[in-house]
């Protein structure tokens, strides 16, 4: 049976693929769908899933990775089928991306005072269309000025949590973001559980929607995997996985390359059903 790839950025985020590129590379690794899932947007999923449709027996699965804040921590919930053409649901997201773009701000300031000057300009320069700007953005502009020499670095030094330009806004909670997913037809998922050091959270979530969970990611340990496997077991919620792919920045892949965190294409059909 073909494998998918359920957790994919493109350029309609901070991912450095057009999400006709991630689909041609999925195929050629082989697998038989991905999902699209970028930050806050679903800008891309038009142009995947009309190059998907050139791939016979290739599919596409329309999704999005809402950005929320659990006590202060970053907690990202994926969602699956959603219907990416609601208004309500593109409403809601227009707003998230308002907070994130303050947020950006917030960040360009604090460089600013740190003697690091990135100019709001230079951010947009990145943005693809109507895509999101982010983080990974920024990471990528202190490279380019030699102000780091590598995308993990940026976040160490500077753009993680509790680091030195790290700003935080007001966002959504991940029980808001499963609601917002659900309203739009889509089936909730949590992303990498094991970034986060909230254990507690899933059964929280589970309780109020949550129908899986990304057992497996590239940054999570194999321990971590075989514990997350367990957990979702335990409260019967569906295992997915995902490479969390975002392309390439000067040839170094940020989390994983696609393919390099899948689950059986069954899966998809079980999620498929429970779209709604
Ligand atoms: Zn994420
Ligand atoms: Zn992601």
């Amino acid at each position: 049976m073909k494998q998918c790839d359920l957790h994919t950025h493109t350029t309609a985020s901070d991912g450095t693929f057009t999400p006709a590129q991630n689909i041609r590379r999925a195929v050629e690794k082989g697998l038989g769908a991905i999902a699209i899932t970028d930050h806050d947007t679903v800008n891309g999923i038009h142009e995947a899933m009309l190059e998907a449709k050139k791939h016979e027996g290739f599919s596409c699965i329309p999704g999005i990775e809402i950005s929320t804040l659990y006590k202060g921590q970053d907690i990202h919930v994926l969602g699956y089928f959603i219907d990416y053409e609601d208004e309500i649901f593109l409403n809601a997201l227009s707003s998230l991306t308002s907070v994130r773009d303050k947020r950006n701000k917030m960040i360009l300031e604090n460089l600013n005072h740190l003697g690091i000057p990135v100019m709001e300009s230079e951010l947009e320069a990145k943005r693809h269309g109507k895509g999101n700007v982010g983080r990974g953005h920024i990471a990528e502009i202190l490279m380019e000025k030699g102000i780091v020499n590598s995308l993990p670095e940026a976040f160490e030094k500077y753009l993680g949590k509790g680091k030195a330009a790290y700003a935080s806004t007001e966002r959504i909670s991940p029980i808001e973001a499963i609601q917002l997913i659900k309203k739009a037809k889509g089936v909730p998922v949590l992303a990498h559980p094991g970034i986060y050091g909230v254990d507690e959270l899933i059964s929280i979530l589970s309780e109020n929607g949550l129908i899986g969970l990304e057992y497996n990611h590239p940054d999570h340990s194999r321990n971590q995997v075989a514990f997350y496997e367990e957990l979702a077991d335990e409260h019967s919620l569906i295992k997915t996985a995902g490479s969390d792919f975002h392309g390439f920045r000067n040839g170094e892949v940020f989390h994983g390359d696609l393919g390099s965190c899948s689950v059986p294409i069954s899966t998809i059909d079980v999620l498929r059903s429970l779209s709604k």
